[in-house]
Parts: structure tokens; C-alpha cells; sequence
């Protein structure tokens, strides 16, 4: 079983056909997804049909609860809100239900997903500490759990069975045959904060324990125009060509 896993793709559709695209010669068994589908970006019903055309399995993220309605973004920042509610009303109800009935977390074959931790799912707290990370790791049915949220692609590896030590790695490139357990963050496809504006994806062989990280360039300044030509607040267009 190969997946590709897409990270925090934020109605960003310029971004998610080129990674859509640059998929193709992986010919992989399923696209998964970590949630946080709309919200920031100016096409959430262009990625909705997209996603759904393309099959792509999802679990719910917090701006996935937002904009469908299912919760208050009163923790959200004045910018995330208001796309959020302009989103809610750009959407269509049969959209909304569909967005706010995705799952938490989902155990697949070879992996799991939740957008935030494994464990709580529903708190949607920031994995930023190795100790941010072991509850997740223990719970687990799995070995490999993906999650998205901070939109910085990294891994939190537990090599043994029982040890209390973990480790971080930013390695594109992971052979985890003699890792129990990880924890593993591809990235954002369409709001980039690790400084590289390029879209993230992740490609997991499940046989071979093989997880890489890969990065696509898009057309940047054609997704800012989209932006700016939504009405939604400018700053969200600028941040991404920084990827921050
Ligand atoms: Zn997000």
C-alpha cells in the first residue's frame, strides 16, 4: 500500500492541483488527507469538488469545524475568522454537513490520521515538544500516525518499544523499518510556514516503511490574485509567497 498525504490544504487550489499533478508518476493506492481543507484560501468550493473528485480520505480539522459551522472560531486570529465566515457563506449546506461530518482520526491500514494529536482530537492542540507528542505515539494502533495543523513539515520518531526517548527529524527522506512508532507532519500544501512557500506532500510506502517528503513549486502570484480578487484580507496573499 503506497499513500500520499497532504497536509493543511486551505482552499488553496493552485497549490493542490500542482501537487495533484506532480502525483501522478507516484501512482499511489490512496490519497489521505490530515484536514484544515478550507479556510485562509479563496476557492474552498473548487478544493471541496476537487478533494471529493479525486477520492482523497480526510479526517476534520479546526478550520474545517469553523467554516462548516460545527464550531466558533473564537480562538481563531481577525483574519482566520473572517474567511471562515465568509466561507461558511460561500459554501453550500450540503457542503457544510459533508465538511462537519468527516471524522477526528481514521486507522488505515499501515497508518492513522488526525489533524492535530491522536489523542483528544477534538482539542486540536499544537504538537510543538517532543512531550506534545507521546501521548499520540502510545495510542497509536499503528506505526505511523500523520497529523497536520502547524503547516511545518517534521517527524517525531520513538525507535524502540517502551523507551521514553523521542526524537525530532526534519529529513526528507525516512527509512523507518527499525522505528516502532512516528509521528509525522508532511507539511502544508497550501499555507507553507516553514519559510519554503513550495507546497509539502508526503509519499508512505506502507511494505517498506519508506516516508518521503517532497515539495512542488506553484504559481504563487496566479493563487494571490485569487486572494485579493475574493475580498478576503491581503495579507493572506503575501504570506504565502514567504511561506509563513
Ligand atoms: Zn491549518
Amino acid at each position: 500500500m503506497r499513500y500520499a498525504v497532504l497536509g493543511d490544504i486551505h482552499a488553496n487550489l493552485t497549490a493542490l492541483e500542482a501537487v495533484l499533478e506532480e502525483l501522478k508518476p507516484f501512482e499511489v493506492d490512496e490519497i489521505l488527507s490530515v484536514g484544515d481543507l478550507v479556510g485562509y484560501g479563496p476557492s474552498p468550493r473548487e478544493t471541496l469538488e476537487r478533494v471529493r473528485e479525486e477520492g482523497i480520505v480526510s479526517v476534520r480539522g479546526n478550520h474545517d469545524e469553523a467554516c462548516s459551522g460545527r464550531l466558533e472560531p473564537l480562538f481563531f486570529s481577525d483574519s482566520a475568522r473572517r474567511v471562515a465566515e465568509w466561507t461558511r457563506g460561500e459554501l453550500t449546506g450540503e457542503e457544510r454537513r459533508w465538511l462537519a461530518n468527516l471524522p477526528l482520526s481514521l486507522d488505515l491500514e499501515g497508518c492513522s490520521l488526525a489533524h492535530a494529536t491522536y489523542d483528544y482530537p477534538r482539542e486540536f492542540r499544537r504538537i510543538t515538544t517532543l512531550r506534545d507528542a507521546r501521548a499520540s505515539l502510545e495510542q497509536i494502533p499503528s506505526q505511523v500516525c500523520f497529523v497536520g495543523h502547524t503547516h511545518v513539515p517534521v517527524a517525531v520518531l520513538q525507535r524502540e518499544a517502551g523507551s521514553r526517548e523521542l526524537t525530532f527529524s526534519v529529513s526528507s527522506d525516512l527509512d523507518l523499518s527499525s522505528t516502532h512508532r512516528a509521528l509525522i507532519n508532511p507539511g502544508s500544501v497550501g499555507q507553507p510556514r516553514d519559510e519554503d512557500p513550495r507546497a509539502a506532500f508526503g509519499i508512505f510506502d506502507v511494505e517498506t516503511s519508506r516516508y518521503q517528503l517532497h515539495r512542488v513549486s506553484y504559481d504563487i502570484a496566479q493563487e494571490a490574485e485569487r486572494v485579493r480578487r475574493a475580498g478576503i484580507p491581503s495579507f493572506l496573499a503575501e504570506r504565502l509567497a514567504l511561506g509563513v
